[in-house]
């Protein structure tokens, strides 16, 4: 069955002239037919969300928190559904789809509960006649673009806070995943958001809509989910507005694994976290660096589990890795894989596209495993987003956090060691966002989630994620 995808704009479902087919990376079969918006749609809904900012922002931040926590049990109790749809769409195993579902659940109520506790505060003048109140408010129209490696929790981590905030939003989602984005805007609209408070443009052409949101003067901030190379592109254009920007880009996560490290354990979590999404996450270790000492057992560990994971279509019960998301992410694998080869890595498992049988219409790419990676390949430097594990040996005379800071990216970063010093030391000097020691998921709806260097600017979810949807405006009282 092909889903007819409309648009929502000013709280009513509109179709356009053109429509864009959407396709299941896993069969490449089409299983919808999408509204092709463009720059009138994207205009109406900037000015929609403009007027009904005027009473949104004006709602009490309880009857706020109350529809998100309506809008959070409704995802709850549509979880299942919403997965099997995100499996068709984007490919993912449907139990890493639930779990998608399940985090994108949270921030709904994460930003439920914070959205009362936007307090302000009262500062000590010097003055004896003077008061200083300093209260936060919504920033205004928020414009949103969201990618398609997690179509559903990267459109909550935007919607929740900003709604929170008392802020209307326009979103565009991925091309390639605007059903979960129609599905999610159906909740929010059942949860009772009201008409223009929330708008979805969905495009097969980004670069026009993306146009308007940089250059209506109605919008005061854009919050972006993507690529490094669109995030300073849209950053730019933004800039000539002067609007806000929040930007979540890529990352090449390292992944040290200290001497005195349990090399087990920590390909356990490496096996985990590398191939989490099929490797098209922007927290999956793009180098993992492991002492000589504990070479070999972490490879065997990391190359016997990963021999394991059935490679097909998620919605098929035991596939662990699912399909990629088009022809470009394979012909990029290969490039990366083929041009490490012929520097001189080795290929312990994997290496190549899967095709024939059930992978003849998908984009599979067998779960790969390279040693003898060093920094003269292009996998040390690009990030992936793809099945392959690239292990880089280190030893004591080499300076290991400088040659895992040695990347313009700086989101995610992971730390196997059993000595506190080490760990410590290591959280403390490696330029990135978030560090997970001995630990895979170092993420939550309540923790701050947010790059540095080119991986980004803002966090998104905890304290911090509805501060970014938030000016502060001070008042000063003279009595
Ligand atoms: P992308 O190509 O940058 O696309 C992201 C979004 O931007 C999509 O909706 C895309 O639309 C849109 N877009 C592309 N060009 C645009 C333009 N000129 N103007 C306006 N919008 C434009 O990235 P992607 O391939 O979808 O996602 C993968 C990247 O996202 C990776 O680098 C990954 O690390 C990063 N990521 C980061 C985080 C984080 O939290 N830091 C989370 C997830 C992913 P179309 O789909 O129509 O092209």
């Amino acid at each position: 069955m092909v889903i007819d995808g409309p648009m929502f704009i000013d709280g009513e479902w509109v179709k356009a002239e053109q429509t864009f087919e959407v396709i299941n990376p896993a069969t490449g079969v089409v299983i919808g037919s999408v509204a092709d918006g463009n720059q009138t749609h994207a205009t109406q809904a900037v000015e929609a969300a403009h007027k009904a900012f005027a009473s949104w922002s004006r709602t009490t931040a309880h009857s706020r928190s109350a529809i998100l926590y309506r809008a959070w049990q409704l995802m709850l109790d549509n979880k299942s559904e919403l997965a099997a749809l995100m499996t068709r769409e984007q490919g993912k195993p449907l139990k890493a789809a639930a779990n998608e579902v399940q985090y994108a659940a949270d921030f709904l109520l994460w930003f439920a509960e914070e959205a009362k506790r936007t307090y302000g505060e009262t500062i000590p003048s010097a003055r004896p006649d003077q008061r200083f109140i300093v209260q936060h408010q919504p920033v205004g129209v928020v414009a949103a673009i969201t990618p398609w490696n997690y179509p559903i929790s990267m459109l909550t981590r935007k919607l929740a806070p900003a709604l929170a905030a008392g802020c209307t939003v326009v979103v565009k989602p991925a091309e390639s995943t605007p059903l979960c984005a129609i599905e999610v805007f159906k909740l929010l609209q059942e949860a009772g958001v009201p008409a223009g408070v929330i708008n979805l443009i969905t495009a097969s052409d980004p670069a026009p809509i993306g146009k308007v949101f940089c250059e209506h003067p109605a919008v005061r901030k854009l919050t972006f989910t993507g690529s490094t190379a669109v995030g300073k592109k849209l950053s730019q254009d933004a800039a000539v507005g002067l609007k806000r920007v929040s930007m979540e880009l890529g990352g090449h996560a390292p992944f040290i694994v200290y001497k005195d490290a349990d090399p087990v354990h920590a390909a356990k979590g490496a096996s985990l976290v590398k191939f989490l999404n099929t490797g098209q996450a922007c927290i999956c270790p793009n180098r993992i660096f492991v002492h000589k000492n504990i070479l070999t057992e972490f490879v065997e560990t990391l190359t016997s589990r990963i021999k394991k994971m059935r490679v097909g279509n998620g919605a098929e019960e035991g596939v662990a890795i699912g399909p990629l998301v088009d022809e470009k992410a394979i012909v990029k694998i290969e490039n990366q894989v083929n041009d490490a080869q012929d520097k001189g890595a080795d290929i312990l498992c994997g290496g190549e596209r899967l095709t024939g049988d059930t992978f003849a219409d998908g984009f599979f790419f067998s779960p790969t495993v390279l040693t003898g990676v060093d920094d003269s390949m292009l996998i040390y430097r690009e990030e992936t987003f793809g099945p392959v594990a690239p292990v880089i040996p280190f030893d004591d005379n080499d300076d290991i956090i400088a040659m895992a800071n040695d990347t313009h990216y700086g989101l995610a970063a992971y730390v196997y060691t059993k000595d506190l010093s080490t760990a410590l030391r290591s959280v403390e000097q490696l330029n990135f966002g978030i560090i997970g020691v001995n630990d895979i998921n170092p993420t939550s709806a309540a923790a701050p989630f947010g790059g540095m260097n080119e991986s980004g600017l803002g966090r998104e979810g905890a304290r911090e994620g509805l501060l970014e949807y938030m000016e502060t405006k001070l008042a000063g009282f003279s009595i």
